[in-house]
């Protein structure tokens, strides 16, 4: 309720404001043997185009801001990857963005490898074979 009445008193207050500086603009211009009337009605008429058009830039930016949030909770991923070189284990650490090609830098012989990226399908219903922790691989 509060909320409600706190909207109602701004978009009042907003208003006020127009009408107010409308008058104003309009009285400056009937002063100088203007339309009264003519110059209000193009005054109130602007602000509100200006109005829309600020509100519209500030909810474009909301959503920017919004998207860049939603990149920075993407979880760096660890794993651990064998060079292409020497075949040896290097713990990767990398963000999954869009905005670089993953590379790193083999620890035994330096030399800097391309990490390609593969999505494996699997079904979820049926179990999958793989071996059990003791050692004993499933059977279907
Ligand atoms: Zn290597």
């Amino acid at each position: 309720m509060i909320k409600i009445d706190n909207t109602f008193k701004n978009l009042f207050k907003s208003t006020l404001m127009v009408v107010l500086i409308s008058t104003m603009c309009a009285f400056g211009g009937f002063l100088f043997g203007l339309n009264f009337y003519g110059i209000f009605f193009i005054v109130f008429s602007l602000q509100y185009i200006l109005f829309f058009c600020i509100s519209q830039i500030t909810k474009s930016a909301f959503v920017e801001k919004t998207k860049q949030k939603e990149l920075d909770k993407l979880e760096s991923l660890s794993t651990i990857l064998n060079c292409a070189y020497c075949n040896k284990n290097n713990i990767m650490i990398f963000t999954p963005n869009d905005n670089n090609r993953i590379e790193f830098k083999c620890d035994h012989c330096e030399k800097s490898n391309v990490v390609t990226m593969q999505f494996l399908v699997a079904r979820v219903t049926d179990s999958i074979n793989l071996p059990t922790v003791t050692g004993i691989p499933l059977e279907n």
